[in-house]
């Protein structure tokens, strides 16, 4: 944070829809007042334009110096052996927590008043990803192996992320999810932690445990049953695109990538390739992320201010981008939500 309070943070526009969605989001950020002063830099098949890498030296030293940044979707080029760039960022930062709330917005989908966080292990599990083939017979890949990785070290620092989240944010409830009745070591050393880290709560957040099969039923089922739910990677990684399913799919899921050195916000979805360009994209994820990374740094109150104006665009105003029924484009969308902010003020 400088002298004016202002906090520099890196912005990466991204690709596809990110440059459209992005200049959507930063506008109603101006309407709110918001601390942050952007250093923007490019990412994905623009930081290959640019700087001849999808994740340029200048993009990670802006996120080195102000360890936080607001990301578009990246596009990740198939073949020319480039790694998936969200990936090199987690690894790069550490952002071992990825944080996805899942919040109605809109009502009249298939399910109303959800209101769940899932908190993934974003670092370990099985996405360590360390795999290899045994021949037999003349075919190479006769048989595949992969192995899992889950630390206690690693366990611990993401369930006491999720109680203190639970704790920090009111929430009454954390459903630790596993499958120690099979996978014995990898997913039992995170119950066995788990059961360490709890008791330490005891009398601010309750907690229960579920074996993921029958998690992913019953949020199908009976979705307000949870509040946060933590877990390792894979399965982290299927339930919260099962969640963001229960509020009506990707356009209005957000998701903070947090870690020791840096902090990292963007939407859930990808860059749209297929609608890119024609100013028609869905801002919301982007702009709730936005309201995360507000949060993130101690400025709940505008995030607050953004998602009532946000709840009144939506359901008073009934504008909606075409994703949502509507037909509102893009910056007619952030500009109706600028009103709101300003009425508010
Ligand atoms: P996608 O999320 O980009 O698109 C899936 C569908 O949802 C498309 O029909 C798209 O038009 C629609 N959609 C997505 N976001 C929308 C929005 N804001 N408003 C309206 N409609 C929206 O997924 P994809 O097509 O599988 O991936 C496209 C590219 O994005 C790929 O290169 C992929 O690698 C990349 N991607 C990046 C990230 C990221 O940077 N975090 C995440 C996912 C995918």
């Amino acid at each position: 944070q400088d002298k004016d309070g202002a906090i520099e943070a890196t912005l990466i526009p991204g690709d596809g829809i990110g440059p459209e969605i992005t200049r959507a989001v930063v506008a109603v950020l101006e309407a709110l007042g918001s601390p942050f002063a952007w250093d923007t830099q490019q990412g994905g098949l623009a930081g290959i334009e640019a700087h001849g890498d999808p994740l340029p030296g200048v993009t990670l030293d802006s996120i080195r110096r102000t360890r936080l940044a607001l990301k578009g979707p990246l596009t990740t080029p198939v073949g020319g052996g480039f790694r998936s760039v969200n990936v090199r960022l987690r690894e790069e930062f550490g952002l071992y927590a990825n944080v996805r709330p899942a919040k109605t917005m809109v009502p009249g989908g298939r399910y109303e008043d959800i209101d769940l966080v899932i908190v993934r292990e974003n670092v370990e599990g099985l996405y360590v990803a360390f795999e290899h083939y045994i021949p037999i017979d003349g075919d190479p890949h006769a048989v595949a192996i992969s192995s899992g990785v889950n630390t206690r070290a690693g366990s611990r620092r993401i369930l006491e992320f999720a109680f203190d989240y639970a704790a920090r944010n009111g929430r009454r409830k954390v459903t630790v999810v596993h499958k120690a009745n099979v996978l014995k070591a990898l997913t039992g050393i995170f119950l066995e932690t788990a059961k360490e880290v709890a008791p330490r709560y005891a009398g601010k957040v309750e907690w229960d445990d579920r074996i993921v099969d029958a998690c992913a039923m019953q949020l199908v089922l009976d979705p307000w049953r949870f509040d946060v739910i933590v877990t390792t990677n894979l399965f982290g990684d299927i339930l919260s695109d099962l969640a963001a399913g229960l509020i009506g799919g990707l356009g209005t899921a957000p998701g903070a990538n947090i870690g020791a050195d840096a902090a990292i916000f963007e939407a859930v979805h990808g860059s749209a390739p297929d609608i890119a360009g024609r100013g028609v994209a869905n801002p919301l994820a982007m702009l709730l992320a936005s309201a995360l990374m507000l949060e993130h740094v101690g400025r709940g109150h505008l995030a607050a201010r953004m998602r009532a104006a946000v709840a009144k665009t939506l359901n008073e105003d009934n504008i909606r981008t075409r994703d949502l029924g509507g037909t509102a484009s893009t910056m007619e969308f952030a500009e109706a939500v600028i009103r709101h902010v300003r009425s508010e003020a």
